[in-house]
């Protein structure tokens, strides 16, 4: 599973407007859009027409980032140290 996430920020005044989340693979979905405080106005609105709610500038994406899912399941904390070794000598005891 493949995830990616965007900035979605306004050409005029370079504020971010919110991050886009889509998830590519077996169950794609479509993109969501988490507004930042302030940018809720934006919810609902298609991409193509949405301005920047402050300033009224062009919205482009911007650090689009792949986020890779190798499972669900979260990894079990890593062990630290070096494993015990049997003693030689306490085996022969
Ligand atoms: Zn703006």
């Amino acid at each position: 599973m493949i995830k990616y996430r965007a900035e979605l920020k306004c050409y005029l005044c370079g504020r971010t407007a919110g991050e886009l989340e889509t998830i590519v693979g077996d169950s794609p979905s479509a993109p969501r859009f988490q507004p930042m405080p302030g940018m809720e106005s934006l919810i609902g609105q298609s991409m193509r027409e949405a301005r920047c709610p402050l300033c009224g500038g062009t919205l482009f994406i911007e650090d689009v980032e792949r986020v890779y899912f190798l499972s669900e399941q979260r990894f079990a904390p890593e062990k630290r140290g070096r494993k015990p070794r049997p003693r030689p000598d306490s085996v022969a005891s």
